[in-house]
Protein backbone atom coordinates (compact mmCIF):
# COMPACT_ATOMS: atom_id res chain seq x y z
CA UNK A 1 0.00 0.00 0.00
CA UNK A 2 1.76 2.88 -1.35
CA UNK A 3 0.20 5.50 0.22
CA UNK A 4 -0.63 4.12 4.07
CA UNK A 5 1.27 5.58 6.21
CA UNK A 6 1.59 2.64 8.88
CA UNK A 7 3.02 1.09 6.17
CA UNK A 8 5.61 3.34 5.54
CA UNK A 9 6.52 3.79 9.74
CA UNK A 10 6.19 0.10 9.98
CA UNK A 11 8.75 -0.38 7.35
CA UNK A 12 11.16 1.99 8.58
CA UNK A 13 10.51 4.65 5.54
CA UNK A 14 9.53 7.33 8.22
CA UNK A 15 10.96 7.54 11.62
CA UNK A 16 9.17 6.50 14.71
CA UNK A 17 9.87 5.78 18.63
CA UNK A 18 10.01 2.36 17.99
CA UNK A 19 9.72 0.17 21.25
CA UNK A 20 10.59 -3.14 19.74
CA UNK A 21 10.83 -4.23 15.95
CA UNK A 22 11.08 -7.50 14.75
CA UNK A 23 10.22 -9.54 11.00
CA UNK A 24 6.63 -9.11 11.37
CA UNK A 25 5.86 -5.96 13.63
CA UNK A 26 7.08 -2.35 14.46
CA UNK A 27 5.55 -1.41 18.30
CA UNK A 28 5.83 2.71 17.90
CA UNK A 29 5.03 5.35 20.44
CA UNK A 30 1.32 7.07 19.37
CA UNK A 31 2.08 10.74 18.56
CA UNK A 32 -2.05 11.83 20.24
CA UNK A 33 -1.13 9.40 23.35
CA UNK A 34 -4.45 8.74 25.64
CA UNK A 35 -2.38 8.26 28.59
CA UNK A 36 1.55 8.34 28.54
CA UNK A 37 3.02 5.22 27.51
CA UNK A 38 0.09 4.64 24.94
CA UNK A 39 2.04 2.53 22.22
CA UNK A 40 0.96 0.81 18.69
CA UNK A 41 1.49 -2.84 17.46
CA UNK A 42 1.93 -2.49 13.80
CA UNK A 43 2.26 -5.61 11.52
CA UNK A 44 4.49 -4.85 8.55
CA UNK A 45 2.65 -5.88 6.10
CA UNK A 46 -0.24 -3.97 4.68
CA UNK A 47 -4.06 -5.34 6.52
CA UNK A 48 -6.69 -2.91 6.58
CA UNK A 49 -8.63 -4.77 9.82
CA UNK A 50 -8.95 -7.48 11.92
CA UNK A 51 -11.38 -9.20 9.77
CA UNK A 52 -8.38 -8.93 6.83
CA UNK A 53 -5.52 -10.11 9.11
CA UNK A 54 -4.12 -13.84 8.68
CA UNK A 55 -5.07 -15.89 11.86
CA UNK A 56 -1.53 -17.03 12.64
CA UNK A 57 -0.45 -12.71 12.51
CA UNK A 58 -3.62 -12.03 14.43
CA UNK A 59 -2.60 -14.49 17.22
CA UNK A 60 1.48 -13.44 17.03
CA UNK A 61 -0.38 -10.11 17.88
CA UNK A 62 -1.78 -11.15 21.02
CA UNK A 63 1.26 -12.70 21.86
CA UNK A 64 3.41 -9.83 21.32
CA UNK A 65 0.51 -7.54 22.81
CA UNK A 66 1.13 -9.60 25.88
CA UNK A 67 4.81 -9.59 26.10
CA UNK A 68 5.03 -5.42 25.70
CA UNK A 69 2.49 -4.57 28.17
CA UNK A 70 4.03 -7.21 31.12
CA UNK A 71 7.69 -5.37 30.69
CA UNK A 72 5.76 -1.64 29.94
CA UNK A 73 4.31 -1.83 33.17
CA UNK A 74 7.07 -2.50 34.94
CA UNK A 75 8.88 0.36 33.02
CA UNK A 76 6.33 2.61 33.44
CA UNK A 77 4.79 1.46 37.07
CA UNK A 78 1.22 1.89 35.52
CA UNK A 79 -1.85 -0.13 37.35
CA UNK A 80 -3.56 -1.22 34.60
CA UNK A 81 -3.63 -1.33 30.99
CA UNK A 82 -6.20 -1.69 27.80
CA UNK A 83 -5.88 -3.62 24.90
CA UNK A 84 -7.91 -1.74 21.92
CA UNK A 85 -8.30 -2.52 18.81
CA UNK A 86 -10.87 -0.77 16.50
CA UNK A 87 -12.61 -2.04 13.17
CA UNK A 88 -14.19 0.28 10.88
CA UNK A 89 -14.97 4.00 11.22
CA UNK A 90 -17.98 3.47 12.99
CA UNK A 91 -15.63 1.60 15.81
CA UNK A 92 -13.47 4.53 15.90
CA UNK A 93 -10.77 3.58 13.11
CA UNK A 94 -9.01 6.66 11.68
CA UNK A 95 -5.83 4.53 10.20
CA UNK A 96 -6.96 1.90 8.12
CA UNK A 97 -3.46 0.39 8.44
CA UNK A 98 -4.70 -2.56 11.16
CA UNK A 99 -3.06 -1.89 14.72
CA UNK A 100 -3.64 -2.81 18.44
CA UNK A 101 -3.31 0.02 20.82
CA UNK A 102 -1.60 -0.22 24.38
CA UNK A 103 -2.65 1.78 26.69
CA UNK A 104 -1.43 2.52 30.32
CA UNK A 105 -3.69 2.91 33.06
CA UNK A 106 -3.11 4.80 36.23
CA UNK A 107 -5.90 5.37 39.04
CA UNK A 108 -7.81 7.95 38.50
CA UNK A 109 -6.55 8.91 35.34
CA UNK A 110 -9.80 9.55 33.51
CA UNK A 111 -8.62 8.52 30.28
CA UNK A 112 -11.92 7.80 28.73
CA UNK A 113 -11.81 4.48 27.67
CA UNK A 114 -15.06 3.35 28.52
CA UNK A 115 -19.09 3.00 27.51
CA UNK A 116 -21.84 3.69 28.70
CA UNK A 117 -23.49 -0.06 30.29
CA UNK A 118 -26.65 -0.83 28.29
CA UNK A 119 -29.28 -3.95 29.27
CA UNK A 120 -29.20 -7.39 27.46
CA UNK A 121 -33.00 -7.58 26.71
CA UNK A 122 -34.49 -11.07 26.09
CA UNK A 123 -35.24 -9.85 22.20
CA UNK A 124 -31.66 -9.03 21.32
CA UNK A 125 -30.46 -11.87 23.40
CA UNK A 126 -33.17 -14.59 21.26
CA UNK A 127 -32.54 -12.41 17.92
CA UNK A 128 -28.34 -12.60 18.11
CA UNK A 129 -28.39 -16.50 19.51
CA UNK A 130 -31.03 -17.64 16.91
CA UNK A 131 -28.99 -15.77 14.23
CA UNK A 132 -25.30 -16.48 15.15
CA UNK A 133 -23.27 -19.85 13.97
CA UNK A 134 -19.41 -19.62 14.28
CA UNK A 135 -18.41 -22.15 11.60
P1 LIG B 1 -7.42 4.38 15.33
O1 LIG B 1 -8.33 5.52 15.67
O2 LIG B 1 -7.70 3.12 16.09
O3 LIG B 1 -7.33 4.15 13.84
O4 LIG B 1 -6.00 4.84 15.85
C1 LIG B 1 -5.10 5.57 15.10
C2 LIG B 1 -4.02 6.03 16.05
O5 LIG B 1 -2.87 6.34 15.31
C3 LIG B 1 -4.38 7.27 16.86
O6 LIG B 1 -4.25 6.97 18.24
C4 LIG B 1 -3.36 8.31 16.40
O7 LIG B 1 -2.94 9.15 17.45
C5 LIG B 1 -2.23 7.44 15.90
N1 LIG B 1 -1.40 7.99 14.86
C6 LIG B 1 -1.80 8.55 13.69
N2 LIG B 1 -0.74 8.90 12.95
C7 LIG B 1 0.36 8.56 13.66
C8 LIG B 1 1.77 8.66 13.42
N3 LIG B 1 2.26 9.20 12.32
N4 LIG B 1 2.60 8.19 14.38
C9 LIG B 1 2.13 7.65 15.52
N5 LIG B 1 0.81 7.51 15.79
C10 LIG B 1 -0.06 7.97 14.88
ZN1 LIG C 1 -0.58 -0.10 5.48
Amino acid sequence: MKECIFCKIANGEIPSATLYEDEKFRVILDLGPATKGHALILPKSHYENLYELPEGLAGDAMVLAKKVITEMKEVLKCDGYNVVQNNGEAAGQTVFHFHMHLIPRRDGDNAGISWNPGTLTPEDKEEILSKFSLK
